[in-house]
């Protein structure tokens, strides 16, 4: 069912005698049955008429055509009929050019399945490449020749498989078999393009649906080589499969369970070091010593080289580099506060849900309901306790101390620290006459 504020917008173009077509994930949307996202719009109207029709219009991809039009509460992406030409090095065209036909416009969208347009206010479908059928069936074929159109632009074989874990389609045979003859355009698109795509497949209900096409197509050796050199490094021991399809069930398990993306990306990435490690012991068993170490400068580079944000990237190399925790009911209280403040209070359910994942994708069964509870109700009683935590918990401050004539610098940061240390061996020495004797302490013994 087309939207009513669609029906609405569309007055308004007719009223200028402009015509206007409801275009990509929208129409996939209504025609497999479910409720449009996203509304894109294409039209023959330029973006100045667009923006003299409309009162609230955001030139947000003015060089592309596109123009966000904000109306009676919704956002309509609205993009004029264009054809597209000068294509250079594979990367998006420099130059685009208007036309007046939305079949024009159609042939220079990447799959069928997007070539797909809706008139409206009415629906009347508009679809030169037969992609209806195409999105009824669950398939993902190219406008044209595959190769062609992957030489023109290198980020469409990665959308290719994108698509097909979002949307669980096949890429049909041709387009396919195109992509690995395409590497070398795709190795020249712009980073933040591929992370887009990288994202819209971490976030997907299967991930591993588009890494496995990736693998078989050279794309995953391509864009995240290290992980491709995770094939065939086995493991044995507690684990029933090799390190790459390790990393992948624990990243669907991760999506399985709706977690957010940094949790998803620390689970593709935990193990990513381990073939950089492995070694043999004496016993003919194969160990990976400090893998997590590796695994963090490798995910390190990665998130740099695709440009993610600052914050996901520290997050989810922060869980990497922790991932490796063995909490034994042997451990002494300071242990399992120290432990707390090591991960950081509000990073606890990510290490929670990257461990399951990780237990997870060992075995290939879900982990008992319980397996984290020993660990999850220690830490939840030590946090319920008024237990200090970091340096702003301590019953003195940095001016108490500086009261006993110990002038800011260097010696006063280390006091903090060392009175820090005492109070997680021993919470009950968290008073201001305790911490002020031991600082009087510390002081006359290292600088006194
Ligand atoms: P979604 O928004 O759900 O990810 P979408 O199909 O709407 O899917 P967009 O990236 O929003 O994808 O693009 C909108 C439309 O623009 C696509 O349906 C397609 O027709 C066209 N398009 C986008 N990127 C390309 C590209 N690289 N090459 C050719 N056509 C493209
Ligand atoms: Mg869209």
């Amino acid at each position: 069912m087309i939207h009513p504020i669609l029906k609405e917008a569309a007055a308004v173009f007719s009223r200028r005698g402009k015509k206007v077509f409801l275009v990509g994930g929208a129409v996939r949307d209504l025609i497999r049955g479910n409720d449009a996202h996203d509304w894109d719009l294409a039209t023959d109207a330029r973006p100045e008429e667009v923006r003299s029709i409309f009162p609230r219009v955001i030139p947000t991809g003015i060089k592309h055509g596109t123009v966000t039009v904000h109306f009676k509460g919704h956002q309509l992406e609205v993009t004029t009929f264009r054809t597209e030409s000068n294509y250079q090095d594979g990367r998006r065209p420099e130059k685009i050019e208007y036309t007046a036909s939305i079949e024009e416009d159609l042939s220079r969208r990447d799959f069928t399945m997007n070539a797909v347009a809706l008139e409206l206010p009415e629906g009347r479908r508009v679809d030169p490449f037969h992609g209806a059928g195409d999105i009824k069936r669950g398939i993902i074929r190219c406008v044209g020749r595959a190769e062609e159109r992957f030489a023109e632009d290198g980020l469409r074989p990665l959308r290719a498989v994108r698509f097909a874990s979002q949307l669980g389609f096949t890429i049909e045979e041709a387009t396919l078999k195109a992509v690995p003859g395409s590497l070398s355009t795709t190795a020249k698109v712009a980073p933040e393009r591929i992370r887009d795509e990288l994202d819209k497949i971490i976030l997907s209900a299967t991930p591993s649906r588009a890494f496995r096409l990736m693998e078989q197509t050279g794309l995953l050796a391509l864009l995240l080589p290290d992980l491709a050199a995770c094939r065939g490094i086995e493991q044995k021991g507690c684990h029933r499969f090799d390190v790459l399809d390790h990393s992948l069930l624990a990243c669907d398990y991760t999506a399985r369970h709706k977690h957010p993306p940094v949790v998803r990306l620390a689970a593709l990435f935990h193990d990513i070091g381990k073939p950089l490690v492995r070694k043999m012991d004496s016993q003919g068993v194969w160990t990976f010593y400090n893998h997590e170490r590796e695994s963090v400068r490798l995910a390190q580079a990665y998130f740099r080289r695709y440009r993610y944000p600052n914050a996901l990237a520290q997050g989810a190399v922060h869980l990497i580099g922790e991932h490796m925790f063995h909490y034994e009911a042997a451990w002494k209280d300071a242990a399992v506060r120290r432990f707390i403040i090591r991960i950081g209070e509000e990073r606890l359910p990510g290490i929670y849900r990257l461990r399951l994942a990780d237990a997870y994708a060992a075995a290939g069964t879900e982990p008992p309901a319980d397996y984290l509870l020993p660990l999850i109700s220690r830490i939840d009683a030590i946090r319920a306790g008024s237990h200090a935590f970091s340096l702003k918990d301590l019953a003195v401050s940095g001016r108490d101390i500086m009261g006993l004539g110990i002038a800011p610098g260097r010696p006063l940061g280390i006091i903090l620290q060392e009175l820090l240390e005492a109070v997680l061996d021993d919470p009950a020495l968290n008073t201001k006459e305790n911490l002020l004797a031991i600082a009087a302490r510390i002081y006359a013994k290292r600088w006194g």
